[in-house]
């Protein structure tokens, strides 16, 4: 490892391993498969060296067990006296160092032998770094039990917050709304698991947020009641530290799955605006809204001009740059309320609430002399001067339908006119 290759905008993965083929392909399947810096250390003396020299803050370490100077894992507990967060992997494995390690805090132990591991390990780092932007809640009346999940979601790396009670637990939800894991107990003084379950489905989608209910008196019909009024998992008590991680993570990477599909369902390929659908589905309730309360809200088309001849040209993959460029100029170019998308084709739609006659005259017009004036690099030599037809709709339609069918009437007026100008009606 040299200096020259350290690059600090990256989080940092410390690897404590004896074997040097083993080493590399840790450093190489985490570098490639995560956004995660690996630096090697190949002795206790050099991670030592290594921890003193303050060059690195280390965001979490895989460690091997068995060193030549270091025999019996003392590197975990070094490591964890730094509080970095720690994987352990060796070469065999019993139940009496596994308590002893999981004892220590450590994140998880890995078996070596395994290349499907290599895999485990790097999901868990990423798992480790999604946690740190996840605030979770634990709602107990019992302190010790509280401070127990704390320590679990704290080695996780999770934000964690802690209520006494449901209407505790209730309240600090409304203050933080972006807690995206609740973990509760059942019986509680005030307001008990059931109720925070129940009040909190009311807001928040199982979508949004994980609610992971928790009870010593456990039983089937708890469980099955719990899940019924919109609980996300169950967990008894006592449980087993490794299954309690599972079940958290499984949890929290299924909210990540839906936000992942979310997000892609509702954006434009190509320019990564958002697409007609998803335009359609939040701008009739901007829309709506805005009719009910008599506010002007205003409904634009924007559709490039001659783009075809564009294709014919310089190709379609010219074209399709030349649709990128258009995305990232109309994605700096609105607030963030408004909404943008792409509509196909080169034609893009527009919703802007709150906006007068006036304002729209002036944003529409100094959009499209921007696209005037800002001619698209297609290649070295290549600059290609763009323009686009705009029809913007200022008037109080009934519907979002109609104010695009009139936007649309007023960008056909603006192609016929000669391009290259707003048409507002
Ligand atoms: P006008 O000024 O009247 O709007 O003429 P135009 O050539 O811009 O419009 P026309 O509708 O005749 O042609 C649009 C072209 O856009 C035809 C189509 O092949 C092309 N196109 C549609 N989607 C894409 C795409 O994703 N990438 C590329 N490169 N071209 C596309
Ligand atoms: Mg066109
Ligand atoms: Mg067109």
């Amino acid at each position: 490892m040299t200096d020259q290759q350290y690059d600090n905008s990256k989080k940092t993965i410390l690897v404590v391993e004896d074997s040097k083929v083993f080493a590399r392909i840790l450093k190489t399947s985490v570098e490639a498969n995560s956004e995660f810096r690996v630096v090697i250390a190949e002795t206790y003396a050099e991670l030592i060296a290594l921890i003193e020299s303050k060059k690195y803050t280390f965001f979490a370490s895989l460690l091997d067990l068995n060193l030549p100077d270091a025999p019996d894992g003392e590197v975990v507990d070094y490591v964890l006296n730094y509080n970095i967060p720690a994987i352990v992997f060796t070469g065999k494995f019993d139940d009496d160092l596994r308590d002893r390690m999981l004892g220590k805090g450590i994140v998880d132990y890995v078996l070596k032998e395994c290349p499907a591991n290599i895999e485990y390990i790097v999901l868990l780092l990423k798992q480790l770094n999604r946690n740190t932007r996840i605030k979770a809640l634990i709602v107990d009346d019992s302190r010790t039990a509280r401070k127990h999940i704390k320590r679990l979601l704290s080695i996780y790396r999770f934000m964690v917050l802690e209520a006494e009670n449901g209407k505790q637990a209730f309240d600090i939800a409304h203050e933080h709304k972006d807690i995206m894991l609740v973990i509760t107990d059942f019986n509680m003084p005030q307001m008990d698991g059931f109720e925070l379950t129940k009040k909190l489905r009311a807001i928040y989608s199982k979508q949004d947020m994980a609610i992971i209910g928790m009870s010593t008196y456990g039983n089937n019909l708890l469980s099955a009641r719990f899940l019924k009024i919109g609980g996300s998992d169950f967990i008894n008590k006592p449980f087993l530290e490794e299954e309690f991680f599972c079940r958290i993570n499984q949890n929290m990477d299924l909210l990540g799955y839906i936000k992942e599909l979310q997000f892609i369902a509702s954006r434009d390929f190509l320019t990564g605006l958002y697409n007609r659908r998803h335009f359609f589905e939040v701008g009739e309730k901007l829309f709506n809204r805005a009719y009910k309360s008599k506010k002007q809200c205003i409904v634009a088309l924007i559709d490039i001009d001659f783009f075809k001849r564009v294709n014919d040209t310089y190709g379609h993959d010219a074209g399709d740059v030349v649709l990128k460029k258009m995305g990232q100029l109309l994605n700096g170019s609105f607030r963030a309320g408004d909404l943008v998308a792409r509509f196909g084709g080169e034609e893009f739609g527009f919703l802007l609430s709150n906006t007068s006659q006036e304002e729209a005259g002036s944003i529409f017009e100094s959009l499209r002399a921007r696209i005037e004036e800002n001619p698209i690099q297609l290649s070295d030599n290549l600059i290609l001067k763009i323009t686009a037809s705009i029809g913007v709709c200022t008037t109080l339609e009934e519907n979002l339908e109609s104010a695009l069918t009139k936007a649309d009437k007023l960008l056909y007026e603006a192609k016929k006119n000669g391009r290259n100008q707003v048409i507002l009606g």
